[in-house]
């Protein structure tokens, strides 16, 4: 039952129109007008011969590759003044690269990636996501690119230590994530409250409107960095995997992305991006 929360999510969402369903299209709009490359195609949106200029030139030069992701969860994907960048938008340009195509970057709330793909507004989604039998009922993964785990953050007086504590404690949670679910699972919908931002979940935190925040390792760890007095439990509560989600069944673009990954790994390509964002201890 609680396993469905994504699919009965998702199947909402595609029901619903796409802008009422995370408002994909005024986070499109931001992250058009806060990012460089997307500055110049909002603006040449302004005419049309701009923009057919535009598009001849990104056809040209081998094509737009449209990137779906949630840019508030960093080290994977994140705002550094008016740019998108992390771990995901580094892998998704040496992606573009070795495809020669032009990469661009839509920022949108997390549970809104994976109806952009399927309704073919992204190419793919890249976020930090977790491979889940119940999304690949909607899309299909990628290769991984790699491992999490879903950890919990506490104020640093807390009693809790580990996931055996939560089952009667709120719990903040990202909307539509593993961490979601892992928290419904342990503590019961009730406990659960959900944000559209992992930030949001810590802010509540930190004003003990919560009791724990349950999230991916790496985010919560850089919580951890920027907030003073929270601290993240040592038990890695599941083993996860990226990948990069596309349209069920196009397997042009699977084809295309596994080929490019392969080579980025083999090449060291990622192991250098993953140590630029998350340096080995
Ligand atoms: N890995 C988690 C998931 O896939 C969270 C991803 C995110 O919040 N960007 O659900």
């Amino acid at each position: 039952m609680k396993k469905n929360v994504f699919a009965m999510a998702i199947a909402a969402c595609m029901a619903a129109s796409l802008a009422a369903c995370g408002g994909a299209d005024t986070a499109a709009t931001t992250a058009a007008q806060t990012t460089g490359a997307q500055t110049t195609a909002a603006e040449a949106g302004e005419t049309a011969s701009a923009e057919e200029t535009t598009q001849a030139e990104a056809e040209a030069a081998g094509g737009v590759l449209v990137m779906a992701t949630n840019a508030e969860f960093a080290p994977w994907e994140y705002y550094e003044g008016g740019d998108i960048v992390g771990i995901d938008p580094e892998i998704a340009q040496a992606i573009a690269d070795k495809l020669g195509m032009t990469l661009e970057i839509e920022d949108m709330a997390f549970d809104s990636i994976i109806p952009a793909v399927t309704s073919g507004k992204a190419d793919f989604g890249a976020a930090g996501m977790t491979v889940d039998e119940d999304r690949k009922v909607f899309v299909d993964f990628t290769d991984t690119y790699a491992n999490a785990s879903q950890v919990i953050i506490v104020k640093e007086d807390s009693e809790i230590a580990g996931s055996k504590d939560l089952s009667d404690k709120k719990i903040g949670v990202q909307l539509g994530t593993t961490g979601d679910l892992l928290a419904t699972d342990l503590a019961g919908d009730s406990n659960v409250e959900r944000y559209n931002k992992g930030f949001e979940a810590v802010q509540a935190l930190l004003q003990d409107k919560i009791d724990a925040v349950v999230i991916d390792s790496a985010p919560a760890n850089v919580f951890v960095e920027q907030n003073e007095g929270l601290k993240v439990c040592s038990e890695a509560m599941s083993q996860e995997e990226y990948a990069i989600a596309v349209a069920k069944g196009n397997t042009e673009m699977l084809d295309k992305i596994n080929g490019a990954l392969k080579e980025l790994k083999e090449d060291g390509t990622i192991d250098a991006i993953m140590n630029k964002y998350i340096p080995a201890e």
